[in-house]
């Protein structure tokens, strides 16, 4: 089949660069570049943006932003073997792909990158939802980015979007939802990926809010979330205690009975009990 750019197949150019898939570097690549062209536009319209791409591996997802007119993409990859590869397509797209050799959680991108930018991953599942918790909880909001377009295993995709009530409900659906809009777009079978992984995976679209949706302290909110979900199954007066000696009043002032657990709390309600607890 005849590539979208003009550039060889991603099959072939993964036998000419001998990139066997590593398990430890969470190498699961996708081939089908029409898969990645719809990702890719997943982000919206990409035109006037630069694009942060963590793990590019091949090629497949920068290809596609890049055909659907990032202006400029960096990508950070850990992986030597991908950088071949990756100065095909460079050279193909000149002045359009910087690539960055190094561990994402170690690179410092901002140098590099125009804001707004958006981002754009095919994630390594060992190091997606740490990336994610970073980008969310930056120093100041808004942040650099305007939005992520992210893969994730869909357990996690459901975490983050998780809503009151749901089984996936806790502290990353209340992190994400607290300062981002996010939505499942996409969902993929292990099949969509060379090798297949074990699970399914599913792209998550968050839009940075202007503002968090609700008002609170950062810290003293994550504190509140931490404490009511690691001890799920107990009661709120019970798991919260510890944050203050009227805890049982506080909750009742936010309108929360005492005797419900973490997971039917609304992110609304979290967010007025971490306003009381800064008062009192
Ligand atoms: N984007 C490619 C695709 O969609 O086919 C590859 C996705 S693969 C799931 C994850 C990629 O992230 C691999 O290329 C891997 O080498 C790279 N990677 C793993 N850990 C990384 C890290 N800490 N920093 C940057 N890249 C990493």
């Amino acid at each position: 089949m005849a590539a979208i750019d003009g550039l060889p197949p991603l099959r072939e150019v993964i036998a000419t660069h001998d990139l066997v898939a590593k398990k430890s570097l969470g190498q699961n690549f996708l081939l089908d570049l029409n898969l990645t062209a719809k990702i890719a536009r997943a982000a919206g319209d990409l035109s006037g943006f630069d694009v942060l791409e963590v793990g590019p591996g091949p090629g497949g997802l920068t290809r596609g932003l890049l055909a659907e007119g990032a202006r400029k993409v960096l990508a950070v990859e850990k992986d030597s073997r991908c950088l071949p590869a990756l100065a095909e397509i460079a050279a193909h797209y000149p002045g359009r792909l910087a690539v960055i050799q190094g561990d994402a959680l170690a690179v410092d991108v901002a140098a590099h990158l125009s804001p707004p930018y958006k981002i754009a991953a095919n994630l390594p599942y060992n190091v997606g939802t740490e990336l994610l918790v970073r980008w969310l909880t930056p120093p100041a909001w808004p942040p650099a980015w305007e939005s992520l377009t992210l893969m994730f295993q869909k357990e996690v995709a459901q975490r983050i979007t998780a809503k009151v009530g749901d089984t996936h409900y806790g502290r990353l659906a209340i992190l994400a939802q607290w300062r981002t809009e996010a939505r499942i777009v996409m969902s993929l079978p292990p099949e969509a990926f060379q090798p297949a992984p074990k699970v399914h995976s599913a792209v998550v679209h968050l839009k940075a809010l202007p503002a968090p949706r609700y008002e609170a302290d950062a810290k003293t909110l994550e504190r509140v979330v931490a404490a009511g979900f690691n001890q799920r199954r107990k009661m709120l007066r019970s798991s919260l205690k510890g944050l203050h000696p009227e805890i049982e009043a506080l909750l009742e002032a936010a309108g929360i009975a005492p005797t419900e657990r973490a997971e039917r709390v609304s992110l609304e309600q979290f967010c007025t009990l971490a306003r009381l607890l800064v008062r009192a």
